[in-house]
């Protein structure tokens, strides 16, 4: 007799990460690799993070405040939202894992994009229950669509906004109208990883005050993308009380460690590093939008730190090239890739290597 595993998991496949630097230094024999393939943010993190984490090292014997107290007392004044209504996850990753363990039952049915983020359809499996796929339209999320393909088993809904990795939005006034309409028993999940970098003024820009009007709300936000602590693993969940206490029930104890919470405190006071990480942003998009411009290659218009471009040749042989020359990409699908947008410098480099690479 042969060990069985959980049958949900013979479709499941671990998730392939961006290539970290070193591999790829260490695969072609590279001295200088710039990673722009996991939307990581290229100014680091906050000065004042490092400094907080510094004063934390002699801690590290202590179990980390499971509670996450500080920090939640942080988001709390800053958001203007009860304690009572956040919850820290090790990571959105995790929290992904946490909303599967709390709703799905087998059988249930999970409303997504495709594509999109793909923690969403990976945790609705691994619980059994079952991805309905609504197909972008113009690279956008397609809410009538999704609207139209909610049922009687319907019990949750994945949505990213703005999108990964196609960088696009929908605005306030239509996620309303979309809020309006899904029936109160079926949960939306609004994943807003990206949203301090959008521009455009018909986004969302605070959608804690929807949470007043729709229960089934949840907001989830990240400090691994402006914030720059994705290596510490930390990320934030609002929604009502009754969901934040269930939630509770399946998260690990210390979920968050010491380090990841004490530089989140620092990190979300830190107005200036935020503005500069954003003003780089727009200067990079615009540089990068025009340089696609010239060699003619479409892309999508992009409110995020990272841009959705169909290079005109198979994407996986471009990362492969592109990476032998020193720049790691994300390759998507077909003639697709994804780029995030790095440093000026890095900015440069990786279009220099992209001409050299299409043979422009
Ligand atoms: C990067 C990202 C996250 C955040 O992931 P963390 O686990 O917090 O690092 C969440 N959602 C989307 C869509 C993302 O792209």
């Amino acid at each position: 007799m042969s060990i069985q595993f959980r049958e949900e998991l013979a479709n499941l496949s671990p998730y392939k990460p961006g290539r970290p630097i070193d591999d790829v230094k260490r695969e072609y024999g590279l001295q200088d690799v710039i990673k722009l393939a996991s939307n990581e943010n290229p100014f680091g993190c906050s000065p004042k993070a490092i400094e907080a984490i510094k004063n934390s090292l002699n801690n590290l014997g202590l179990y980390p405040d499971g509670n996450c107290t500080l920090l939640k007392e942080a988001l709390s004044k800053k958001l203007n939202i009860s304690v009572n209504n956040i919850i820290l996850s090790s990571g959105l990753d995790e929290m992904m894992d946490l909303l599967a363990k709390t709703f799905f039952n087998k059988g249930d049915e999970a409303i997504m994009a495709d594509i999109t983020f793909p923690r969403y359809i990976a945790t609705t499996m691994m619980m059994g229950a079952k991805p309905v796929i609504v197909p972008l339209v113009n690279w956008t999320y397609d809410l009538n669509g999704i609207l139209n393909a909610i049922t009687e088993k319907t019990k949750l809904i994945w949505l990213c906004n703005p999108n990964n990795p196609t960088g696009t939005m929908f605005t306030e006034k239509e996620l309303i109208d979309f809020l309006d309409k899904v029936p109160e028993n079926i949960v939306v999940v609004y994943d807003e990883a990206y949203r301090e970098f959008v521009t455009r003024d018909d986004y969302t820009k605070d959608s804690l005050p929807l949470l007043k009007k729709y229960a089934n709300l949840i907001i989830l936000r990240t400090f691994s993308k402006i914030y720059g602590l994705a290596a510490l693993r930390v990320g934030y969940t609002m929604a009502s009380e009754e969901i934040i206490t269930n939630i509770n029930k399946v998260r690990g104890p210390f979920n968050v460690n010491t380090l990841a919470q004490v530089a989140a405190i620092a990190a979300l006071e830190d107005e200036d590093f935020l503005r500069k990480a954003y003003e780089a942003n727009v200067e990079g998009k615009e540089y990068l939008y025009k340089e696609f411009d010239k060699l003619n290659l479409e892309y999508a218009p992009s409110e995020t730190n990272h841009i959705f471009v169909n290079v005109q040749k198979d994407g996986s042989e471009v990362f492969v090239e592109l990476q032998k020359r020193g720049v790691i990409i994300r390759p998507q699908f077909g003639q697709w890739i994804r780029v995030s947008i790095g440093t000026m410098e890095e900015n440069r480099v990786f279009i220099e290597k992209l001409k050299e690479v299409l043979g422009k």
